[in-house]
């Protein structure tokens, strides 16, 4: 059995872990980031990603082309149901953004590549096991090993076993949807865009990725969950704009799936530790947005323990309620939107015929505007109102 010391162990090296590693180490912490697999490592993700992803990036040191070999600018997703579509586009006070289709393999193995290169010690294929006073138990493929911390970051994903040592996971009640993707041969026209199709209780999201590869992702109702293939298969034949659109393209890698999608915590953080990304709560990629909020609250919890030890929990609780509270709401009125369809059917008439009100959308979805905006009853009422 090894020991070791360390300032601030993060668990989980996805984007959250990563990127708060990398932005502590830069900070002159002494970091420890642990991760159960080995990079590049698959991750079930319909890869489409915020605008403001470049920023928070930028922030990490991420500013050149390193990250861009991962992604595809996508100018627009549109949103269709039966015969409607609905172009969401993204602007900022500077002009159009794009939102980004990413290779997850290579975005998050750089990500870890990042925070060694930022100072940060990366333990792979280690496991977290347990945590007893201060001391996380891992495990390696052949060892056991004892580290003592003085905070501990989790940012083990939205199955977190840190939340669950904590005592802080709690059921996920709504919504209840497995995820599945796959990716299959791109299409030439769905190269610089991508398509949200939004069936009964259920939508699938066509993002082009790189290397002219298309990913499908979808989220169904969990009901019976055997044969995910076979649901699969059904969900994409179940709405006929998207059977017509895969109809003769290839499927290029096996079926990812997660169930439940979300993951729900009683706290993100306490005396010695803070949850970042999925760890601390996911509701459902509908509104595209798990990779920006894995590197925001990832910047949170860095800012929050650069200012000192003493209160680090408050002010990331603090940062959190600022930075995601808005967004949280609208997210959870498109999810009542997508649980009701003639609300949604009645919704997307409107914004086909208001492009003003579904640009301010798209850019209170993209994060390139505050939600608030979104919010207002004045934005409300000029959608829903007759
Ligand atoms: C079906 C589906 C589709 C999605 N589509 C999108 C999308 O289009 N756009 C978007 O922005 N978001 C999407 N998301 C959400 C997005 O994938 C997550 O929000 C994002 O990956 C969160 O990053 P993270 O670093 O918090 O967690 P993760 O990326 O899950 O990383 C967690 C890491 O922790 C490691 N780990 C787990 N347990 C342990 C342990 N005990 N010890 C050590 N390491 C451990 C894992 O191996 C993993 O590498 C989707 C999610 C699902 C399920």
């Amino acid at each position: 059995m090894s020991t070791f010391d360390c300032d601030v162990l993060v668990i989980g090296a996805g984007p959250a872990g990563s990127a708060t590693a990398a932005a502590l180490a830069r900070a002159g912490r002494d970091v420890m980031l642990v991760e159960a697999r080995r990079h590049p490592r698959p991750k079930a993700c319909a890869e489409y990603a915020s605008p403001r992803i470049v920023e928070e990036l930028a922030r990490l040191g991420l500013g050149g082309d390193a990250w861009r070999r991962y992604a595809v600018a996508l100018d627009r997703m549109h949103v269709v149901r039966d015969t409607q579509r609905v172009p969401i586009t993204y602007r900022d006070g500077d002009g159009p953004r794009t939102a980004w289709g990413l290779d997850r393999l290579g975005f998050d193995a750089l990500l870890a590549e990042h925070a060694v290169a930022s100072g940060a010690r990366l333990l792979d294929r280690t496991r977290l096991e347990r945590l007893t006073d201060g001391v996380a138990v891992l495990r390696t493929t052949d060892d056991s090993v004892h580290v003592r911390y003085r905070w501990l970051v989790g940012a083990d994903g939205a199955r977190s076993r840190v939340a669950r040592q904590l005592g802080v996971e709690r059921p996920v009640r709504a919504p209840r949807r497995l995820g599945m993707v796959a990716h299959y041969e791109g299409l030439p026209d769905l190269v610089t865009h991508g398509e949200m199709h939004v069936g009964s209780g259920a939508y699938i999201g066509l993002a082009p990725t790189p290397g002219g590869e298309l990913n499908v992702g979808m989220a169904l109702p969990l009901a019976a969950t055997t044969g995910a293939a076979l649901r699969f298969d059904a969900a994409i034949a179940a709405l006929p704009a998207v059977a017509h659109r895969l109809a003769g393209r290839r499927r290029l890698t096996p079926i990812r799936g997660v169930a439940p999608i979300g993951h729900r915590v009683a706290a993100t953080a306490g005396a010695d530790w803070l949850l970042v990304g999925d760890a601390a709560g996911f509701v459902d990629p509908f509104t595209g947005e798990g990779i920006y909020r894995a590197l925001r609250s990832a910047r949170a919890a860095a800012s929050a323990l650069a200012a000192g030890d003493h209160g680090a929990g408050q002010r990331y609780r603090s940062a959190r309620i600022a930075a995601f509270a808005a967004k949280d709401s609208l997210t959870w009125l498109v999810q009542g939107m997508l649980a009701a369809p003639p609300l949604l059917g009645y919704t997307l008439r409107r914004l086909e015929r208001r492009p003003d009100a579904a640009a301010a959308l798209g850019a209170a979805l993209g994060d390139c505007r505050p939600a608030t905006t979104a919010l207002s009853p004045r934005f409300l009422a000029s959608v829903l109102l007759p």
